[in-house]
């Protein structure tokens, strides 16, 4: 392993979810000195969640969080460096990239991008002011503020019916609000959250405003095919309706496709040689932690060849 005194690694790995944390085992294990760079908690998106039950070794499920942790445990142990701070540019020099952090630069000929995405909001008033204050985007973070109280989680994907079912254990009563007819959730989460009777669903059902106080009080409702106004009391409104993709420090580095994904081919590279991509921030990614971690695994490999031409 090449180490370095000053800022000079042989491969930067940008964010510590599955995607750069299993990229950054397998380079260490390689002997490439390697730096991965977190702005957060190392882990990255599947801490967030209370039991995950589809990735492999674990026949009794595993708490996102604890995953993440030993994701992290596994990967340091061969090596791998990281610090805390928020990646804000790629500059390509000749031969080399330069990789702007919050903490410094730092010089390398390879990076991994694995910066994966982040919570979508819905833009509509009362949404800013109350976040922290009712509106939250994380049921595992904020559930329990809200015992026995009622809440709506808006959105209709696996991430909202999770959310939904996590936040039936505290809530009084869930109001699933969904703007189609049908849920994009697995079947196995729909039937889980029909046979919860805390969770009841309001479909076809857009919210225009969260109202409140100090704290959130009401949303303002309206049926999409009617029209119809309406309004709904609750303390918390729980959002989960979607993701965007943590690139807007590559712009003008990397074309971007037009939702804000990076293209790679299927050994991870991207257009640009010696940057590759992994994970959640790739186009057409199924956005599951097995598959981060496949990927990270790939664009690993792909950066050693790369390393070694
Ligand atoms: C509620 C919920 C439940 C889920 N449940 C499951 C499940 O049961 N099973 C499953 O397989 N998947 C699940 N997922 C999806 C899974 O979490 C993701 O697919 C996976 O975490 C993606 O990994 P990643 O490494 O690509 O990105 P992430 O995990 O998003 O990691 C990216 C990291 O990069 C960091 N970062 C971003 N920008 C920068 C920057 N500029 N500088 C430095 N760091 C940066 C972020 O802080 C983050 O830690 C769930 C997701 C959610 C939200």
């Amino acid at each position: 392993m090449t180490e370095n005194s000053n800022n000079e690694y042989e491969l930067v790995i940008i964010g510590g979810g599955p995607a750069g944390l299993t990229a950054g085992l397998y380079t260490s294990r390689a002997r490439i000195s390697s730096l991965l760079i977190e702005r957060g908690l190392l882990g990255g998106l599947i801490t967030e969640t209370e039991m995950v039950e589809n990735y492999p070794g674990f026949p009794e499920g595993i708490s996102g969080f604890e995953l993440g942790q030993l994701m992290h445990q596994q990967a340091v142990k061969y090596g791998l460096k990281t610090i805390t701070a928020e990646a804000t540019g790629i500059e390509l020099r000749e031969g080399q990239k330069v990789v702007h952090t919050t903490e410094g630069d730092f010089i390398t000929k390879a990076v991994i991008i694995a910066s994966g995405s982040e919570r979508l909001k819905l833009g509509i008033p009362g949404e800013e002011k109350f976040t922290g204050k009712g509106v939250s985007y994380c049921a595992t973070c904020d559930a329990i503020f809200f015992r026995e109280k009622p809440v709506a989680v808006v959105g209709g994907s696996d991430a909202a019916i999770t959310e939904a079912l996590h936040l039936a254990k505290f809530a009084a009563k869930v109001t699933v609000i969904h703007r189609r007819d049908q849920l994009r959730a697995s079947r196995v989460l729909q039937e889980r959250a029909s046979s919860e009777p805390k969770i009841q669903f309001l479909w076809d059902t857009v919210v225009e405003s969260v109202e409140g106080g100090d704290l959130v009080k009401r949303v303002r409702l309206r049926q999409v095919k009617t029209g119809k106004k309406s309004t709904l009391d609750v303390a918390g409104v729980f959002i989960s309706i979607g993701f965007k993709p943590n690139t807007d420090y590559l712009k003008g580095v990397l074309s971007l496709d037009a939702a804000g994904f990076i293209t790679t081919n299927a050994r991870m590279e991207t257009e640009i040689p010696g940057l590759f991509a992994a994970g959640d921030i790739r186009s057409n990614s199924i956005r599951q932690a097995i598959a981060a971690a496949g990927d990270g695994a790939v664009a690993a490999i792909s950066a050693q060849e790369f390393l070694a031409e």
